[in-house]
């Protein structure tokens, strides 16, 4: 019988649990990738680093399975490469090649979800089955639950929970190149599209210095494994390189999830353990969302939802251009709009300088950032903004309230990551470098910058904004 893998944030050849089914049950294993027009004509622009990103991994994949097809002595390997509205391309594609069975990998987004339910009913009608399988989480859905039988909405006890669960098992590779001899060549192999063929031009991506495709994971992780022990200490300053920067490697899959929490489990000690507890914020979102996909625009406590947030686009766009006057919110913006990356402790900053400072409701920040972020993933975004506006789940108590300077005194202490993003601050010193509204008229002309001309003046003052938040959140508490 024959069988289609379609492929979608799993952009990889190796340890692939639906590749793996697939080739298990199948003596013909045909594989697909679609650019979903659903999703790509909901892009802000015609050129996205997204779409560079995915397009590289797509070239190397198709590459990659020709080759290890090779390897395994068959003519086969490949993949067909469509595009269109995935529920209706697939089901034609299962039609044409006439398989059997289709073989995807789990995805926990609404829309995602709401689509496999198309195509698998569209598949079902021509008599064609649909499997999905767990992939790209260790855990998923119903699997980490309380004694009670109900899912986490804290996360300590959950990440408990999911170590004590944890066994060799759930982070073994399934190791695809042993059936590898069963895939099959696309019937008419037109090759990969380019860019332009999908209807986008290249972005800048290619100076963003960030390997992409399943060679790229591979070349971070390298890097990132010296570093590892080191992690719990230089995670929280953006100036110094002490993340792994996989977030958008595992946002397509292009690392394999199993490998890096294998690797971070076995190694143990502080570094490793703290990575590891990052991993686990990773499935914990994803989990959340599965049960509650209604968190998608709305507070995941349902109290909160009465919160009455300040309708201020002046600020917003303040905000979004870099023009607070709070170096390093502005800085960590530029980041995020310069790279599609932005460092956590800045996210945390921003969304909480947004939400606590300027009083706008949460998710206007997080569609922007979903428009930027070259990692964007919802489960993950969506978490982490309801988490700085405190009204998600296990969320920062709301009458803790960042300040952006101290913030910025205690990780970019020497404003080094300020003056690589705002070069106008280069000259100020240390002293100011945090808050350069306090130089006077002889500072600011010996650091070569008028503050409210070359640099802004800040948009709000933290105390009367923190005093505004407070009431915000304090009227609900008492009513
Ligand atoms: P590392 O520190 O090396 O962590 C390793 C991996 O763990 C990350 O790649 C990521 O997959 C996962 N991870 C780390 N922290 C978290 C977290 N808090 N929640 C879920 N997973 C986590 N992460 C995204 O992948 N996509 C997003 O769209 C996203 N939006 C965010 C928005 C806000 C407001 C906040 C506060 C956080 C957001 N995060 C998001 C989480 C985190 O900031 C990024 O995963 C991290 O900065 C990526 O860099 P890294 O790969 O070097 O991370």
């Amino acid at each position: 019988s024959s069988a289609l893998v379609w492929f979608r944030r799993d952009l990889r050849s190796f340890d692939h649990a639906a590749l793996y089914h697939a080739l298990r049950a199948a003596d013909r294993v045909y594989c697909a990738f679609v650019f979903d027009t659903e999703i790509l004509d909901a892009l802000p622009g015609r050129c996205d680093r997204r779409v560079d990103f995915i397009h590289a991994a797509v070239v190397e994949l198709d590459a990659a399975l020709r080759q290890l097809a090779q390897q395994a002595g068959a003519a086969g390997g490949g993949l067909v490469v469509r595009r269109g509205r995935a529920d209706e391309e697939i089901p034609r594609l299962a039609s044409e090649l006439g398989v059997a069975m289709v073989f995807a990998n789990r995805d926990y987004e609404p829309a995602a979800i709401a689509r496999d339910g198309r195509v698998s009913a569209a598949l079902a009608q021509a008599g064609i089955g649909f499997a999905d399988l767990k992939d790209q989480v260790i855990f998923e859905r119903n699997e980490v639950l309380t004694q009670t039988g109900q899912p986490y909405s804290v996360f300590t006890p959950y990440s408990k929970a999911w170590l004590k669960q944890l066994d060799d098992f759930q982070v073994r590779a399934y190791p695809v190149e042993k059936y590898a001899a069963a895939l099959a060549a696309p019937p008419v192999d037109s090759g990969v599209p380019t860019l332009a063929d999908i209807g986008f031009s290249a972005s800048d991506s290619d100076e963003l210095r960030l390997p992409t495709g399943m060679r790229g994971g591979r070349s971070l992780f390298e890097d990132f494994r010296g570093r590892m022990g080191r992690y719990q200490r230089a995670r929280d300053f953006p100036a110094v390189k002490g993340v792994s920067y996989l977030s958008a490697h595992l946002r397509f899959g292009t690392v394999s999830i199993r490998e890096l929490a294998g690797h971070a489990w076995r190694e143990g000690g502080a570094g490793a353990e703290t990575w590891l507890k990052e991993l686990i914020w990773r499935d914990f979102y994803q989990m959340i969302l599965w049960h509650r996909p209604d968190v998608v625009d709305h507070a995941f406590r349902p109290e909160y939802e009465a919160i009455r947030w300040d309708d201020a686009p002046a600020l917003f766009d303040a905000w979004r251009q870099a023009r607070t006057g709070y170096p390093l919110v502005d800085a960590a913006m530029r980041q995020l709009s310069s790279s599609g990356y932005m460092h956590n402790r800045l996210r945390m900053v921003t969304a909480s300088f947004l939400t606590k400072d300027l009083g706008v409701d949460w998710r206007l920040g997080e569609r922007h950032f979903a428009e930027l972020l070259l990692d964007y993933d919802l489960a993950a975004n969506n978490g982490g903004w309801q988490w700085a506006a405190s009204t998600g789940c296990d969320a920062q108590p709301w009458f803790r309230i960042f300040n952006p300077v101290t913030q910025s005194e205690k990780f970019d202490p020497e404003g080094k990551f300020i003056r690589r993003y705002l070069p106008e601050l280069a000259r100020v010193p240390d002293k100011f470098i945090h808050a350069p509204w306090k130089m006077g008229g002889v500072d600011q002309s010996v650091a070569g910058v008028r503050i409210g001309v070359d640099y802004p003046a800040p948009v709000v003052d933290h105390a009367e904004a923190r005093e505004r938040t407070l009431a915000r959140f304090g009227m609900l508490a008492r009513e």
